[in-house]
Parts: structure tokens; sequence; C-alpha cells
């Protein structure tokens, strides 16, 4: 048994960033040149035992902003019994959440929430691998008055009281022992967005959605929304590609405003669009109800971008979404996503997690699985975000065969990245980013001793 004295001895962060955009891999319309990067937190104890890793994901010069808000939450979390605080995760969520000083940044949205998320998902990452299960088990197998007490509810109770919460999950244990079992045997259904970045030519789009279909894919996903004409092409080539049986979602990532999202997505129906995803701004509750109205058949899909329970909450209570995607670093973390989960299996809302980042899908696989297992029980209309970007630098990366996501068998969130790729990605001064800036400073010697205006020298495009 763990010593009862032992205490969190260290909160440490990482500015993890990865040179993505040079291969215009995550490029959207939004987003024209991410620099996939993680907030990296570790927590080690004064035992020296498991460690706790958790991260969020931002795409390069945030991570500036976000790594600074992980470490203003250190005072909370160093020094605290680790068995008192793996008992209970919700207790640190709920101080984290309501640090007055810094609440005032928020409430509970943007970057201040995305730290909490990735502070209280490094403590289940260390529950989890105390425990000696995955994630998804350790939830599963929970007692479902302990995972009620675990889900903050205010705000939420004029939709959703503690009492239907715990009549959810104690339905939800009915029969979760056989799918444990068919989970592990047969995965979670998984669709891939690998095929559909903007920046990718016909040809490349042509060719990796034919191998998604050939590899097991029910579905795919496009990126559309900076040119019509474009998109009309790039789904007509996607269609002929995958034909008329395979789901093609297409994502926006917020490019238009409700009238202009209404137009667009009927202008791509013809090409038979299973969802369209993040129409417009994540805020906006009503405008998301409107387009809803405007584009069936077509279902309409968020919840990247939602901050918190609240908006989720409202988007169902609006009716405005068929589809919600939740994120697992994008809340305060587990404890907010249980409240997310729950939302959507009192409304009947299928969840269908957002992935791809870094590291997004090795964490959010977890909490699909604990929904099918022990909330909801059903995979029918549900799939999993799969991007085949940047697994190789996790310890225990998603293992997707056949469409499915295998179900993680290692103690914890599949959290930690290997040591060397930290070493290697740490920015600035790891490995990788100091070559470069050495490079490009013996390149452009003049531009570099002048520091060349609105130029950052450090990171050359
Ligand atoms: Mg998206």
């Amino acid at each position: 048994m763990p010593a009862t004295s032992e205490r969190i001895a260290s909160l440490d962060t990482y500015d993890i960033r990865f040179p993505t955009s040079r291969e215009l891999d995550g490029s959207d319309a939004m987003n024209p040149d991410p620099d996939y990067s993680a907030a990296y937190v570790v927590l080690r104890t004064t035992e020296g035992g498991d460690e706790g890793h958790g991260f969020t994901f931002t795409i390069g010069r945030g991570n500036d902003v976000q790594v600074a808000a992980i470490g203003a939450l250190r005072d909370h979390v160093v020094g605290r019994s680790v068995a008192a605080l793996c008992a209970d995760p919700g207790s640190l969520s709920r101080d984290l959440v309501g640090d007055s000083q810094l609440r005032w940044l928020g409430p509970e949205k943007g970057v201040m929430h995305m730290a909490v998320g990735a502070v209280v998902n490094a403590v289940w990452d260390l529950a989890a691998k105390r425990a000696g299960k995955p994630l998804w088990r350790f939830l599963a197998d929970a007692d479902p008055g302990w995972l009620v007490s675990q889900v903050d509810f205010r705000y939420l109770t004029d939709t959703l009281t503690p009492d239907e919460a715990l009549e959810l999950l104690r339905r939800g244990r009915q029969g979760a022992g056989d799918r444990a079992a068919a989970l592990v045997h047969r995965g979670y259904p998984a669709y891939t967005t690998s095929p559909g970045w903007l920046g990718y030519s016909d040809e490349k789009l042509t060719r990796l959605a034919r191998q998604a279909v050939d590899e097991g894919f029910t579905q795919i996903k496009l990126k559309v929304g900076a040119d019509l004409d474009d998109d009309i092409r790039r789904c007509r080539a996607a269609r002929a590609a995958v034909g008329p049986d395979i789901r093609m979602a297409v994502d926006a990532n917020q490019r238009w405003g409700v009238e202009e999202a209404v137009a667009w997505t009927r202008a791509l129906a013809e090409f038979d669009p299973y969802w369209i995803e993040e129409p417009t701004s994540p805020d906006d509750i009503l405008g998301h109800a409107a387009i809803r109205r405007g584009v069936h058949p077509v279902r309409v899909a968020t919840g990247e971008h939602v901050q918190n329970r609240i908006v989720f909450k409202q988007l169902l209570q609006a009716g405005a979404v068929d589809v919600l995607q939740l994120d697992s670093a994008r809340v305060a973390g587990v404890n907010e996503n249980l409240a997310v989960l729950l939302l959507a299996a009192k409304f009947g809302v299928p969840v269908c997690p957002h992935a791809g980042g870094v590291g997004l899908c090795e964490l959010v696989q977890h909490l699909a699985m604990f929904d099918y297992v022990a909330l909801t029980g059903t995979t029918e209309n549900r799939v999993i975000e799969y991007v085949d970007h940047l697994h190789q630098h996790f310890l225990d990366p998603v293992v997707v065969t056949g469409g499915h996501y295998r179900a993680p068998a290692s103690p914890g969130f599949s959290a930690a990245m290997k040591q060397t790729s930290i070493d290697t990605y740490t920015y600035p001064h790891g490995t990788f980013w100091a070559a470069d800036a050495a490079r490009a400073a013996a390149a452009a010697p003049a531009a570099t001793a002048a520091g060349a205006p609105g130029q950052d020298t450090e990171v050359p495009a």
C-alpha cells in the first residue's frame, strides 16, 4: 500500500510544439498553419512512484499563454495528499475552478479552464494508474454514487439533477460486464479526418479517402468553408472515391455566419454530407438551432470549442445539435466531461468525440468507452474521431484497426509522452527547435541580427 503521508511533490510544465504547419497537416478554414502543440503537465509524488500526466492542446504560440496558466495552478496541487486526491479528484476540480482570482479570467472558459482540464486530467491519470486500470475501466467500475459526487451540478439542476444522474448511471451498469468484454473484443467505432485537410491536393484527398475505406472506416470527414467552388470539387472527388455507402461529414471550423452556413451546407447537399461540424461560432446556441432547422436532413455537430457544461446544456435544451462532440482537454477535465456525457445521455444525443491534435485521440477514447460500457450502453451512430498524427510520441498510443479503436489495457489515461519526444520538441530549447533556430540564423544572418520586424525569428515558418 502506498504511504498515506505521500504528497504531490511537484507540478512541472512543458511547452511541446510539433512543426506540423510545414506539411499542412491539420490545416482547415480557420487554422491555415497549425503547429500542433501540447501544454503538458507532470505531477510527481514524494514517494517517487507513479506520475500523473495531463495536457491540453493548442496550436503554436497559444502554448506561451497556456503553459503559464497551468503554472498558475501549482500551489493548489503541490503538497496535497495523493491518496485523498485520487479518492476524490472532484475536490481539486472544485478548488481550481473556484480560485476567485483566476476565476475572473473566465469564469469556466478559455485558457484558465483548459489549464484546469490539464491538471485535473493528470490527477485522473494518476488515480487510474494507482488502481491498476485504464481510465475507461476505472470509470466503468466506479460506484455510480461516487461518479455523481464527481460532477459539479452548479448551473445544471434545472436540466439534470444528481438523482437523475444517479439513475442514468445505475441503469448504465446493467450489462456493463458484457459490454466491457465486447469492447475489448471489437473495439469502438472510429472515423477518420486524415483525408480531408484543406491544404491537401485533390490527388492526395482521393488517395487517402480510398485508403480509409480499404482500412475499414465507414465514415470520413472533409474540411470545408474557405471557397465554395473548391468545396464542391473536393466533396465530389471524395464522394466518388468512397462511394454512396460511406458517411462523409464536413467541418467548417466556425467559418460562417448563420445564413451563410445554411446556404453553403445546402450547396453541398448533393454529396450527402452526414453532418456539418462547427458551422458557426461555438457560442451561438440559437444560431446552431437555426442552422439545424435550415439544413435538415444534414445533421449539425459541434463541441470541440464548447467551453463548458453550461453551453452544452443550452445546446441540448435548444435542440441545436444532432451530434455532441465533447473534447477531452477543452473543458475542465474528466469531472466536467462526466457532466457532459450525462447531459447527452439524458437528451439521447449521440456523443462523437473530437480528437486529433496532440494526444486527443489517446485521451478521449477512454471517455467514449466508459459511455458505452457503463452509461448509454450503445455505440449506435457513435464514432470517435481519428487523425493519424503524432501518436508515435506517446508511450501508450491509440491502436486503430479495421476502423475501430482498440480498448487500452495499460493503467492510466494514455497521456504520457516519450521522454525523447519531450526532449526533442520542447520549445524553444529542445533539440529540434534549437537546431531549427540555428539553421535559420545561418541562412539569414542579416535579418536575424536585425530582428526583422513582424517576424518571429525563433520559429521560421
Ligand atoms: Mg472539427
